[in-house]
């Protein structure tokens, strides 16, 4: 992930180069919870499908960000309470 500043919006322009996944697995030893938030951006499809076509990531700005979530356990997808935090993680719900 790059990160530019553009001087046109009000914040950040955040570009994805490429597929990124680097969500760690749940490890049954530490039982650690992995707390994120989620955003949800509007992207249009056909403008996504050229920018790959030439190396180019999606444009992520507030422009088109339609929702963050709360705090949440990507493991077990509890969410975050604040009296959870030190409690175990138990991991994938539907395992
Ligand atoms: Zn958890």
């Amino acid at each position: 992930m790059s990160t530019t500043h553009d001087p046109t919006s009000g914040g950040g322009v955040y570009r994805v180069d490429g597929a990124l996944d680097r969500m760690p697995e749940w490890d049954p030893v530490t039982s650690e919870h992995l707390w994120v938030v989620s955003s949800i951006y509007r992207v249009n499809p056909v403008k996504a499908v050229e920018a790959a076509a030439v190396g180019d990531g999606v444009l992520l700005d507030r422009e088109n960000l339609l929702m963050v979530t709360p705090v949440f356990c990507m493991h077990c997808e509890k969410p975050c309470t604040g009296r959870n935090v030190a409690d175990p993680c138990e991991g994938d719900p539907r395992r």
